[in-house]
């Protein structure tokens, strides 16, 4: 659809409601919701090398180290359906990872439309991770998560506020209004 971005990144910590709301704004735009946590998943469940390498870190809510992600995400959006638009899910969550980002758009001669964050109090946050935790998941590793979040990628709604990219949407509404509120800001030019 002409005049909606398509590169698109959401950022939100972790219980925000980033995956439901990435596949359904996906959809709804026609491009691939990339998600680098579901990639690592996958491979773990695979047992390939790269799974074998990442397991015990997102075992212990620890974030894999920014050159392994760089790999993982050139191959990913090098891929024929991610030509004409993407929206990442869990990727960058690191200065690092953004500044991989721009070099990768940068290349291809493309630019990166929208960053939306959804924003949820951190009470909710963890009652929520702990209503959806999942058999491995320890409430250890949810609080671990959180505070991964807060350190390393919180400082990226800055970085993508400071280059006028940047706009948040409240997370605590039902799951339609909140993919209303993000197809608003993703319809909004300039
Ligand atoms: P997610 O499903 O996005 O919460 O990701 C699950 C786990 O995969 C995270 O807790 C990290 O261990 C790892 N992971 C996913 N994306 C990244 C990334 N961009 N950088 C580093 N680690 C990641």
């Amino acid at each position: 659809m002409a005049g909606e971005a398509r590169r698109i990144v959401l950022l939100g910590a972790p219980g925000c409601g980033k995956g439901t709301q990435a596949a359904r704004i996906a959809a709804a735009l026609e491009i691939p919701a990339i998600s680098t946590g579901d990639m690592l998943r996958a491979a773990v469940q695979a047992g390939s090398a790269l799974g074998e390498r990442v397991g015990g870190i997102l075992n212990a809510g620890e974030l894999v180290d920014d050159a392994t992600m760089a790999e993982v995400v050139t191959d990913r959006l090098a891929q024929p359906d991610a030509a004409d638009g993407y929206l990442l899910d869990g990727y960058p969550r690191t200065q690092s990872q953004a500044d991989t980002l721009a070099g990768i758009l940068d290349a291809a001669g493309q630019e990166l439309d929208r960053v939306i964050q959804i924003d949820v109090a951190k009470d909710e946050l963890v009652r929520r991770a702990l209503g959806r935790q999942r058999a491995d998941d320890t409430e250890e590793v949810i609080r671990k998560r959180l505070e991964v979040y807060e350190e390393n990628t919180a400082p990226l709604v800055d970085y993508y506020r400071d280059r006028g990219m940047l706009r948040a949407v409240d997370g605590n509404q039902s799951i339609e209004d909140v993919t209303r509120s993000i197809m608003k800001e993703l319809e909004a030019g300039g």
